[in-house]
């Protein structure tokens, strides 16, 4: 399975898993815990979350999910702007680190960029990875000229990640942010990659390039499709979310999935590349 590598060294599978709405209904929730199950039976690793989701439910979740299997986990939370001052990000990671039940993060990220001055925040995070409560950070939702200013504070661990909109839906970042920070050594995470379960997922596009390929769960889907093209950049980790483990099973198989030249072509001609630079979209 491909795999991206953070600045510490650390080498994790390039499909991850999202938990953005999970915790958030008694009906669905033994489903998203069997989903979450059913990922790191499967190999994935990386388990996304953040103090915003669900206020705090999300995390919730998660921590009941990983309990007894923490070390099989890579498990990633985030900060809101508002909680990030330099004590701030503190008492949030701590809150965070109840909720999930665990002494670590391995990675910490900033939501997206707020008011408290850059150099605050990174002291903050330098302060945890001092204090072993995380083992890396990063940040999220941020462009080239936010990416410039991380990386011209001095810090005493670097940033490990940048966590972006990224999918057919929202090509914006493969212009040159994603180059940018491949060169950086920072990983990119792209949220979103399924488009949310929308539109993207009806694309004829997609449908046509499916016909063309099979995993070893039958005919591949345009879920697949559009998560093997993701998958296909260098150092980017994915992270779909799935609520059920039919889903997750199938988000697994599409690593098995190698995008032809041919389909990436016809895939441009359906949905074209950026062309100039453009600011980059957050949800
Ligand atoms: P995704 O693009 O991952 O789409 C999730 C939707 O796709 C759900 O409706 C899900 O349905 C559906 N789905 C999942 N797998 C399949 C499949 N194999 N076939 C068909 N449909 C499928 O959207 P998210 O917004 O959830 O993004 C993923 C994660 O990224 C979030 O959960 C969160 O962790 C992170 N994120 C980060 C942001 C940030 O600002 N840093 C912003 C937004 C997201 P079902 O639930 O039924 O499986």
């Amino acid at each position: 399975m491909k795999t991206v590598t953070f600045p510490n060294g650390t080498i994790v599978p390039a499909l991850g898993m999202g938990t953005w709405n999970m915790g958030d209904s008694d009906s669905r929730r033994a489903d998203e815990i069997k989903s979450i199950h059913a990922g790191l039976e499967a190999g994935i690793r990386v388990v996304d979350t953040a103090e915003m989701y669900g206020s705090g439910r999300s995390e919730k979740l998660v921590g009941e999910a990983i309990r007894g299997r923490r070390d099989d986990v890579f498990l990633v939370s985030k900060v809101l702007p508002s909680n990030a001052s330099r004590k701030g990000v503190r008492r949030a990671c701590e809150a965070s680190l109840k909720r999930l039940g665990t002494e670590y993060l391995d990675l910490y990220l900033l939501h997206w960029e707020g008011s408290e001055p850059l150099e605050e925040t990174i002291a903050g995070f330098d302060d945890l990875v001092e204090a072993d409560l995380i083992r890396s950070w990063g940040v999220s939702n941020f462009d080239t000229d936010g990416m410039r200013e991380v990386e011209r504070i001095t810090a005493t661990t670097p940033c490990a990640a940048n966590q972006v909109l990224y999918s057919l839906d929202y090509r914006g970042a493969e212009f040159d942010l994603l180059a940018r920070d491949h060169e950086a050594g920072i990983v990119t995470m792209a949220y979103s990659p399924l488009g949310q379960g929308g539109d993207l997922l009806r694309a004829p596009v997609l449908a046509r390039v499916a016909a063309r390929h099979k995993t070893t769960l039958g005919p591949a889907s345009p879920a697949q499709i559009a998560l093997a093209w993701v998958l296909r950049q260098e150092n980017v980790l994915a992270i779909p979310k799935a609520g059920s483990p039919k889903h997750q099973h199938e988000n697994f198989a599409a690593t098995e999935i190698t995008l032809t030249r041919d389909d990436l072509a016809e895939i441009d001609a359906a949905i074209a590349p950026p062309r100039r630079k453009e600011p980059l979209a957050m949800i």
